[in-house]
């Protein structure tokens, strides 16, 4: 036991600075506030018996108990504040940046392939003097068949069965539909271009893509939204040899100089006459293989002279003016170029397909 109160006081001191030294967690320092500044730790002893020390020595005592009690509190505070120092540059060197990784790429948006086939299309024949022409996907029945010489119960409509609109009116024999096909556009484009001058309408050089609805079975070959594109041009002295010229053109800049096209007769409402175009498959130069389905050709296109009737009713004399028209599939083009076997890919929105164009 020490001697005097002093010298307990140098004692509780020094056991515990050395234990605080110890203490290396922030946890801790609770336990050591406790047992050396708490209310039964010995320093507090020392103050609860100053009472029944001599008067004489109390100053002292109290004094130098004070003097303790005071430095002990800082020396915690000093011992909190660096094990929080410690703790910080532990969590820093722990989690440190690491400016060698590699970031996150961000994902970077591009054309859909179809659209990417559509403008090699505009490409094309923009180079020849065609422009791009747009008209509504919402059509009347007028419109998508009957001015396309299509008239009602014509049975070329049962290859085209519609989406048709309700508009809460009654429409008679012109309702509302989403077009089965880019064609309405032909007569909006005539009507528009003859309006211009209506004696002399102006020559015609226009492509006309777009998206096209059908209530189809969906199947890998049938989806029941598509794009098509169309061609029409009008003028005087326009023959099927301008048709032939203009599409065996296209055939070589899409496939290749040497492609061989054949024209397959056919029979569309809104052209006579009316062809099918087949290009030589250009994955096998014609010696047959799975895609062409070993015959060598490869169905691209319809095509024709427009027919008098649409001539008319674009608002241009069949008398005078002649013309012709053609039309395809951006995706049947493009699952041809791309061994494609399933049209439903195209409007899935499934990245891992998009990704690959
Ligand atoms: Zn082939």
């Amino acid at each position: 036991m020490p001697e005097s109160p002093l010298e307990l006081l140098d004692q509780i001191e020094a056991s515990a600075l050395s234990a605080l030294g110890a203490v290396e967690a922030e946890d801790s320092l609770e336990a050591w506030r406790v047992a050396h500044l708490g209310r039964s730790s010995p320093l507090m002893g020392v103050f609860d018996r100053l009472g029944g020390l001599p008067k004489e020595e109390r100053p002292a005592i109290g004094r130098r108990a004070n003097e303790v009690k005071r430095l002990l509190e800082s020396a915690l505070a000093e011992r909190a504040a660096l094990l929080r120092q410690q703790a910080l540059e532990r969590t820093l060197l722990g989690e440190r940046l690491d400016v060698t990784l590699p970031g996150r790429a961000r994902p970077r948006g591009r054309l859909h392939i179809s659209n990417q086939t559509l403008r090699q299309i505009y490409r094309i024949f923009a180079e020849m003097g065609f422009q791009v022409y747009r008209s509504r996907d919402v059509e009347t029945d007028e419109y998508n068949f009957q001015l396309l010489n299509f008239p009602p119960h014509h049975p070329a409509r049962e290859m085209q069965d519609s989406y048709y609109i309700d508009t809460g009116t009654e429409r008679g024999d012109n309702p509302v539909l989403l077009r089965t096909h880019t064609s309405p556009g032909q007569i909006r484009a005539m009507r528009e271009l003859a309006a211009l001058n209506p004696d002399n309408p102006p020559a015609v050089r226009l492509i006309l893509p777009g998206m096209c609805y059908r209530y189809e079975q969906i199947s890998a070959r049938y989806e029941i939204q598509f794009t098509q594109v169309e061609g029409l041009a009008i003028g005087e002295h326009i023959t099927f040899g301008d048709l032939k010229g203009t599409i065996n053109d296209f055939g070589r800049r899409v496939f290749g100089q040497g492609v061989r096209t054949r024209f397959r007769a056919s029979h569309f409402p809104f052209t006579e006459p009316s062809a099918e175009v087949d290009f030589e498959c250009f994955l096998c130069n014609g010696a047959g293989c799975p895609v062409c389905k070993y015959t060598g050709w490869l169905e691209i296109m319809g095509c024709g002279m427009v027919h008098p009737v649409v001539l008319q009713n674009g608002g241009y004399d069949p008398a005078r003016y002649t013309g012709f028209a053609f039309g395809m599939g951006p995706e049947r083009l493009t699952m041809l170029r791309h061994r494609i076997e399933d049209i439903r890919y195209f409007w899935a929105n499934d990245l891992r397909f998009l990704e690959q164009f």
